[in-house]
């Protein structure tokens, strides 16, 4: 080191914030490349096949270098740490990191992102290492688009034993993520929000991003589409559990093709 650089501590330097001045208070932690999944909008078969060269082992950051890393993000500001993969109930021993990184002096929340088809194995003991909350992507109940979405492998029912044990375990809020495609699972949305009605279970819609597909946004339904539709079918749902805008006139509701069937 020559004598003019200076070491300043990362806790004396001002917290970074994001273009829009705000504290950046999360980390997202990927520990696993891996999953057992095949969704075609995030690892699609022909690109991600048996012979595709994930990280090997002694290629992924140890436990110790993320609890490192960690600790230096804290310093900046971070306050909650999210595990994501891949899936990353795939790492062996994840309940040890929850472990290492719910001692870290700061960490306020460590929370997980998983498919859930491991999950009624693990969040016990999940829960028994620290892990606050779970985060659950389920793309629809119906069998056959569950599948199509998660390209053949895992099952509705397995993700479903997940998500009960997951509140059996009070690793509370369990919140659902579902990817909304255009005629490929915006016909069951509805199916989600009645299944987990009243449970606690936080259901959220997430709007398809054609990340590296190339398929010229075709699957694309914006978020205001999705509300229209739970609107006019459901509107006992409300405005406030939706969280929208007092009369957006993007929001007003949509005939229900389903009751225009009924009369
Ligand atoms: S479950 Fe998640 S990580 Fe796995 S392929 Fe699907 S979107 Fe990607």
């Amino acid at each position: 080191m020559s004598n003019r650089e200076v070491i300043v501590p990362l806790n004396a330097l001002p917290a970074p914030r994001d273009t829009f001045a705000r504290p950046m208070r999360d980390l997202r932690i990927s520990v696993m490349d891996r999953c057992n999944f095949r969704c075609p909008y995030c690892m699609p078969r022909e690109t991600f096949h048996e012979q595709y060269r994930f990280l090997g082992s002694h290629e992924r950051l140890s436990f110790d270098e993320i609890v490192r890393l960690a600790r230096l993000f804290v310093q900046l500001g971070v306050r909650k740490l999210r595990l994501t993969g891949g899936e990353p109930l795939l790492r062996a021993n994840l309940p040890d990191l929850v472990g290492d990184l719910t001692t870290i002096p700061g960490v306020e929340d460590v929370a997980l992102t998983t498919n859930g088809v491991l999950l009624a194995r693990y969040a016990s003991e999940l829960k028994a290492a620290g892990l606050k909350r779970v985060t659950v992507s389920l793309d629809s109940l119906d069998a056959g688009v569950f599948a199509r979405m998660s390209g053949g492998f895992g099952g509705v029912d397995e993700v479903l034993a997940g998500i009960e044990q997951a509140r059996r375990a009070e690793l509370t809020p369990v919140k659902i993520n579902a990817v909304v495609q255009r005629g490929v699972n915006d016909h069951t949305v509805l199916e989600l929000v009645e299944r987990f009605r009243g449970t606690g279970v936080i259901v959220r819609f997430i709007e398809y991003m054609d990340v590296g597909n190339r398929r010229g946004g075709i699957h694309l339904v914006g978020v205001a589409a999705v509300l229209r539709r739970l609107l006019a079918c459901a509107p006992v749902i409300g405005r406030r559990t939706l969280h929208l805008p007092v009369r957006h006139p993007r929001h007003q509701p949509a005939r229900c093709p389903a009751r225009r069937r009924e009369r």
